[in-house]
């Protein structure tokens, strides 16, 4: 096997096809060069639409909170971006359905036997900290993102950048004042090691 064709492979999944009201469409970059890996959610409609990861406005405060631009998010030496579920999971009654819980148990440790070279993985979200961090987790995310340093080399939990969440980051200022300065500076370190 080799990346490629894992990659070709989970092109054509339909592992839980029947339950995506607009069908497959796995969204997903992995290259074995990348240093860094994101793990998040699921596409949304627009990255449905586009085939292009965070390509909406929580990629563009994303971006911010890493100090990327645009080119240097996209570019997969730099990082592989690897959903928990890798298709869009539909509407549910108060926004996106939550990732398919097939999906990363299918493929995410098949993906990361090809990612040797990676030396921070972030996990944005709930879903990514419950299945990455487990019972290191704290009692809920606000928590385990104000004690990031724990987690690290390895892991940066992260809250989902999504305007949804606006209000939480309002209300927790910490986040912008300590956590993005500290993430920006490991993503700095991470690129001048080289
Ligand atoms: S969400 Fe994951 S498991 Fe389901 S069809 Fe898409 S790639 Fe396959």
């Amino acid at each position: 096997m080799t990346l490629e064709k894992l990659k070709t492979e989970i092109s054509a999944c339909r592992i839980c096809g029947n339950f995506l009201p607009h069908g497959p469409n796995p969204v997903f970059r992995a290259n074995e060069k990348s240093r860094i890996l994101l793990v998040g959610q699921a596409p949304g409609t627009r990255v449905h639409n586009t085939r292009i990861p965070w390509n909406d406005p929580s990629g563009d405060r994303l971006r911010g909170w890493l100090g990327l631009s645009r080119e240097e998010f996209y570019n997969e030496e730099n990082i592989s971006i690897i959903p928990m579920g890798f298709c869009y999971p539909g509407k549910g009654k108060s926004g996106d359905l939550p990732p398919r819980a097939e999906c990363a148990p299918a493929w995410h440790g098949k993906l990361l036997k090809f990612l040797p070279n990676l030396r921070l993985t972030l996990l944005i979200g709930q879903y990514s900290q419950k299945y990455y961090l487990g019972k290191r987790r704290k009692e809920n995310l606000t928590e385990t993102v104000r004690n990031f340093k724990e987690y690290l080399p390895d892991f940066f939990p992260l809250p989902h950048p999504s305007p949804r969440n606006t209000f939480w980051l309002q209300k927790h200022p910490w986040f912008e004042t300590e956590v993005v300065p500290a993430l920006k500076e490991r993503c700095q370190e991470i690129w001048e090691e080289g």
